[in-house]
């Protein structure tokens, strides 16, 4: 590590006590930022880097509301506003109960880089809550959504900061938080997206993050040569990235292999067909079961049970030739990282958010597989929020097929960027200096030619 990293570092962790999951972003950051300070003095000096890391603004409140026993409930709400420097605060609410304020920091600072790659006009922002949609029924999940927004609409609007959905947040929550939005203001507008597809939604924003990983991953493995066509792929997470990640695999001939959720996963040696992924879009959209089920259906899968005592996770310890890591963050373990490499793993494209340890990463970029991260493979889901906001202030929808294209260049694009600048910087094919420094260098030049603000 060098005596800037070091030393920024250290401010880091004094200042921002307790939060690993942003110290752990920031790092990665601060590694690739180095050798721009080291070749371009001038973004040192206006120490651009520095302002980064310091949140715009942090909203933290308290969301009360009464369950269905009538019991009274208190959660935490945040809203993390971290930089507008192009754009909006654009970024994703997430429901768990894992939330805190380092995890969702970790989370508003990658999107700065994300969105800024995209290529389209937004600034990054991430918020939620620790209250937990999981066994709570529709009223409740409707009653706790309406009491969040009653407090964050005050900070947000179509121009200035506009949420969207993650883990834990999908249509039926973005409809409650739209209806409380739009009765408190009294205005139609694009402050939320992810919307459905008749009150302004755009079509393919549920498959864009999946499709968009998928492409992604495709466009890695044109650089040698190859397509998807008879891939075998382990995927994690059985939610909204998870399964259309399996549907563009299988587009594009590939052979999804693996599921997930938090309490375990399946292995289908036969692969994830159409039929048995819409079974898994049922189980999870609609009737919100487990990934066990699977198995019950279909005779030939086995189930894992997820054990919190081993240091690796089954599910990425089969023989295989791409990762779609799409749950959560850290979810691949140094040990996990190794079991991938030894089981012929080549391709790895990050759905989830930092969802592989530094050690990890490390493994991956010193062997040079094509390792895609999370804020370069995952993009797709913002670009479409960026497209659904486009329509909406056009008050006009574009047809599927015009936005998947759009998605598609714009994958293809965030690839060259990614690939270009490793080039510029010395380190050709490493993704994960690629993505940062692109991303960097946007919001770096629209932050100084703004001023010290
Ligand atoms: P989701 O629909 O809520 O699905 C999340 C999936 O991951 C579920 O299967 C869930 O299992 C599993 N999971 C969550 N936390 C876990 C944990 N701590 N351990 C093991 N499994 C866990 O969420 P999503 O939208 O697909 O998001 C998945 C990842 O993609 C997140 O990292 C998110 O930040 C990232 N992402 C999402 C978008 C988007 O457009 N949605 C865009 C960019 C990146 P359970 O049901 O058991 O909890």
């Amino acid at each position: 590590m060098s005596d800037y990293v070091a030393k920024l570092m250290a401010s880091v962790k004094a200042r921002n006590p307790a939060e690993p999951e942003f110290h752990q972003a920031v790092h990665e950051v601060a590694e690739s930022v180095q050798l721009v300070y080291d070749r371009f003095p001038e973004y040192r000096t206006a120490k651009v880097l520095e302002r980064i890391i310091e949140p715009e603004r942090v909203i933290l409140f308290r969301v009360p509301w009464v369950d269905d026993h009538g019991e009274v409930q208190v959660n935490k709400g945040f809203r993390i506003e971290m930089n507008s420097a192009i754009g909006p605060y654009k970024g994703g609410l997430r429901f768990h109960p894992s939330v805190n304020l380092g995890i969702l920091k970790f989370l508003a600072f990658e999107q700065v880089f994300k969105n800024a790659l995209t290529t389209l006009p937004m600034g990054g922002g991430k918020g939620g809550s620790d209250f937990d949609p999981k066994g709570k029924s529709d009223a409740e999940v409707m009653r706790f959504c309406q009491s969040f927004m009653t407090e964050l609409q005050r900070h947000i609007g179509p121009d200035t900061d506009v949420p969207a959905g993650d883990i834990g947040v999908g249509g039926r929550e973005i409809g409650f938080l739209f209806g409380q939005y739009k009765r408190i203001r009294n205005e139609f507008t694009g402050v939320l997206t992810g919307k459905g597809l008749n009150w302004g939604g755009s079509l393919i924003r549920p498959e864009a993050t999946g499709y968009g990983a998928v492409y992604f991953a495709a466009e890695m493995l044109k650089t040698r040569g190859e397509t998807l066509e008879g891939k075998e792929c382990l995927v994690s997470g059985s939610g909204n990235v998870a399964q259309y990640t399996c549907e563009k695999i299988l587009d594009l001939g590939g052979k999804p292999v693996t599921l997930s959720d938090s309490s375990g996963y399946i292995y289908d040696p036969a692969g994830i067909d159409r039929k048995k992924l819409a079974f898994v879009m049922d189980l999870k959209n609609v009737r919100r079961g487990r990934i066990n089920e699977y198995t019950g259906k279909f005779k030939d899968a086995t189930y894992t049970a997820a054990d919190a005592k081993l240091d690796h996770n089954p599910l990425w310890n089969h023989k295989a030739h791409c990762a779609f890591p799409s749950a959560t963050q850290n979810e691949i373990s140094k040990k996990d990282a190794e079991n991938l490499l030894k089981n012929g793993v080549y391709v790895v494209s990050e759905g989830a958010n930092m969802p592989t340890v530094p050690e990890g990463v490390e493994l991956f970029v010193d062997k040079g597989i094509l390792y895609g991260p999370g804020k370069a493979a995952n993009a797709g889901g913002v670009a479409v929020s960026g497209l659904e906001m486009a329509q909406n202030s056009m008050r006009y929808s574009w047809t599927r097929d015009e936005v998947d294209k759009r998605l598609h260049v714009i994958m293809t694009s965030i690839h060259q960027a990614c690939v270009e600048t490793a080039e510029r910087f010395g380190v050709p094919g490493n993704y994960v200096i690629g993505a940062n420094i692109a991303g960097f260098l946007k919001v770096a030049d629209a932050m100084i030619d703004q001023g010290v603000v």
